[in-house]
């Protein structure tokens, strides 16, 4: 049995503006706490990665008013990707779509021992992590078997492939660094970027098995020239374009020195 108190809400959902829905999971250990968004459109309502999956999450969303009718995965981490499955349909990059659907360790990074409260059962890259991976239970008697990953039924995209909301288009961005596989979204109209895990407000994280830092210096060099007005990551708060800048710009002078080729 475990110790853990038993959480309000397991969501919490903020209206972004500009007809966007950030959800929130507070009961996670802190870089568990990824952020899964609704951009409502004229014809239709994407979805933009989906959680832990501890709790369902489409009725939460529907008693919000909110109902996607497109889902995408930013990328196949765990975090990410834990309540895809109550969808019909998920987009993913083709680099991560059949990791994503078969729910293969190397790609989610949730070993096949994987327990909600035992950190040591997902692949971090950092052996210093235990305990468990939620601060609370969703309901009381809650316990490790009550919970699992389940496989969404998936569709592979690709880089420069069109989301078409209707009155919003969002353009793939292909971001590999973070993970192999990992997408961004950019609203050139209104300048607005969904970054995953690539950019968010926070040092990029290179530090996964399937993590390449000159990959993911040259997809932040890439985003740096988009110019976007706002970010939103997939962790912490959203970013202006300032700090966004900041955050790229200290990544590239810190890892400048890890690829550049050595001279002797
Ligand atoms: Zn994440
Ligand atoms: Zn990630």
């Amino acid at each position: 049995m475990s110790n853990l108190p038993v959480g309000e809400n397991w969501y919490e959902i903020y209206d972004i503006g500009d007809g966007i829905f950030k959800v929130v999971e507070p009961h996670l250990v802190g870089f568990m706490q990824a952020n899964t968004y609704v951009v409502r459109g004229r014809d239709d309502t994407l979805l933009v990665d989906a959680g832990n999956g501890v709790m369902p999450l489409r009725p939460f969303l529907a008693a919000h008013g909110l109902e996607p009718t497109l889902v995408l995965a930013t990328h196949a981490h765990a975090d990410h990707i834990g309540g895809l499955y109550e969808w019909p349909l998920t987009l993913c990059h083709s680099a991560e779509a059949e990791g994503l659907r078969t729910l293969d360790p190397d790609v989610t990074l949730a070993g096949s021992d994987y327990d909600i409260f035992d950190l040591r059962t997902l692949m971090t890259g950092d052996d210093s992590c235990s305990g468990p991976i939620i601060t609370a239970l969703p309901y009381a008697g809650f316990t490790s078997s009550d919970y699992r990953l389940r496989a969404p039924q998936v569709q592979a995209i690709e880089e420069g492939q069109v989301i078409d909301l209707g009155d919003r288009q969002l353009e793939v961005l292909h971001l590999p660094g973070h993970s192999p596989g990992g997408v961004g979204l950019w609203d050139a109209s209104n300048r607005v970027l969904f970054g995953g895990d690539a950019i968010y407000d926070g040092r990029p994280y290179d530090g996964l098995h399937h993590s390449n830092v000159a990959d993911n210096r040259r997809s932040l060099q890439r985003l740096l020239t988009l110019n976007p007005l706002v970010v939103h990551g997939g962790h912490f708060l959203s970013m202006q374009s300032e700090r966004f800048k900041q955050v790229i710009e200290d990544y590239l002078a810190e890892t400048a020195c890890l690829t550049r080729p050595r001279q002797e």
